[in-house]
């Protein structure tokens, strides 16, 4: 049996190099760590699957990230703001579908400044105070990231991408410092927000040294949320030719992760849904807690590519959410209306 699982079964916490060696034979430690995964995540949720409602309200994006389709060089990426009517249509449409979460995803678009980010946070909170708004609008000065939480923002996702600072150089352009992104997630948790920090599988150069500092890194944030899914490629980014990454190494993750932060708000995500038809239902069952189908106005769907054959209909829309529901059920979980925050007791169940 690998140390690091003995380990993580017993609540110690392995070493780089026991997790470099799991990630080496991961294969081999498949089934045991995502039985143990489920068996931990069933223990601590139940069945319960918590629901976003994802609105990709901006494709402009001032960054230029070698492997997202959004980039600012990316000639070919189709454009589009929402207005905050359109916003707002998108919530009323969520909440009578009975999402009680709505997150703001986007490129880093300078034309969403602080106040009008800030008008839009409110106008949702006005509307549905009973609602949680989770941002995910990439880096920000810490003065606007506190602005944000005063509007009342109550959570934020910002992937790190790779705790390794060589690696991030290789992911990013030159005015991208992996030590500020970081620090934008320490940042936030101090700030209060639930917090949502990340990684792809499979990303170009990534090692199981890397994966390995992203575990260590994450047990050191203790984000309350956790986002992975497999690099994919986009054509007209510099890293198109790459080849995607492993959607069995990804639900091996999610497994992983779940063991290292068992009460984390783990969502199967969109990407692995693209690389597999089932890979979001095996991300639940691999330990996965959240899903996020997409609420943006159909006429926008098209055009957030961050990487090739996003699936933009079916289950991942809000329309299909009683579908999803129906196959949630189908291998025996439920999806809940339910703002579905964190929550860590103070003895663990
Ligand atoms: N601008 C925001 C949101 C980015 S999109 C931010 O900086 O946080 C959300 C996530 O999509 C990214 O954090 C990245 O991990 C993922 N992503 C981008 N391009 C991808 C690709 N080609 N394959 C898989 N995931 C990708």
């Amino acid at each position: 049996m690998s140390n690091a699982f003995e380990k993580l079964l017993r609540g110690d916490f392995p070493e780089k190099f026991e997790f470099v060696e799991l990630l080496d034979h991961y294969r081999d430690y498949f089934d045991a760590v995502k039985t143990s995964a489920r068996r931990i995540t069933d223990k601590i949720f139940g069945k319960k699957i918590y629901l976003r409602g994802l609105i990709e309200f901006t494709s402009f994006c001032k960054n230029d990230c070698f492997y997202c389709g959004l980039r600012h060089s990316n000639k070919n990426a189709k454009r589009y703001r929402l207005s905050p009517d359109q916003i707002f249509e998108s919530t009323d449409e969520g909440y009578s579908l009975g999402f009680r979460t709505f997150v703001l995803q986007g490129g880093e678009d300078p034309y969403f400044t602080e106040r009008r980010l800030t008008y839009i946070i409110e106008g949702i909170k006005s509307r549905y105070p009973d609602c949680a708004v989770t941002l995910s609008v990439g880096e920000r000065p810490f003065e606007e990231y506190a602005a944000f939480r005063e509007a009342g923002a109550d959570r934020y996702l910002l992937r790190h991408e790779t705790a390794c600072d060589a690696h991030y150089i290789m992911l990013h352009p030159s005015g991208l410092s992996p030590v500020y992104r970081k620090s934008c997630l320490y940042e936030l948790k101090r700030l209060g927000y639930q917090t949502g920090a990340g990684f792809m599988v499979g990303s170009p150069f990534q090692t199981n040294e890397t994966l390995a500092e992203d575990l260590l890194f994450i047990k050191d944030l203790e984000p309350e949320m956790i986002g992975i899914g497999p690099f994919l490629p986009q054509k007209d980014t510099p890293f198109g030719g790459y080849p995607p990454g492993s959607v069995e190494k990804t639900l091996f993750l999610i497994s992983v992760l779940r063991l290292i932060l068992p009460y984390a708000l783990i969502p199967a995500t969109t990407a692995l849904g693209t690389a597999r038809k089932s890979g979001r239902e095996e991300g639940i069952l691999c330990g996965a807690n959240v899903l996020m189908p997409n609420l943006s106005p159909l006429s926008v769907r098209k055009k957030y590519m961050i990487y090739d054959n996003k699936i933009t209909t079916g289950e991942e829309s809000a329309e299909s959410v009683e579908k999803l529901k129906k196959h949630l059920k189908a291998i025996g979980f439920e999806a809940i209306v339910d703002r579905g925050d964190f929550f860590k007791p103070e003895k663990d169940i």
